[in-house]
């Protein structure tokens, strides 16, 4: 939801623009998290999981998973949450579908 930055009102939603009804203000919508090539989600684990065909993007290496003993999964980096933080190389077996991090 856009609020017009001059008279305060709700701004509605036209192509990709924001049009003011009360005041005519137009601004452009910049687009939204969908055009990410991965898109991924945290869950309680810092895991993020990733969703449909943009698995198959990803590169695959050489490791064994924890779960089926398969030996190759796809990886990807991800930071977490504080910059401070380094990368860190996440697993999906390509077999079973178990996802985990790398520990150092
Ligand atoms: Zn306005
Ligand atoms: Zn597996």
């Amino acid at each position: 939801m856009e609020f017009c930055p001059k008279c305060k009102s709700i701004m509605m939603y036209s192509g990709s623009k924001a049009v003011c009804r009360k005041c005519g203000y137009e601004k452009e919508v910049s687009e939204n998290d969908d055009a990410l090539v991965i898109r991924v989600k945290r869950n309680d684990n810092d895991v993020p999981v990733i969703e449909g065909e943009n698995l198959k993007t990803l590169p695959t290496t050489k490791v064994i998973c924890p779960e089926c003993g398969h030996n190759e999964a796809f990886w990807w980096m991800r930071q977490l949450r504080a910059a401070d933080e380094s990368e860190v190389r996440f697993f999906r077996c390509t077999k079973c579908g178990k996802t985990w991090r790398e520990y150092d």
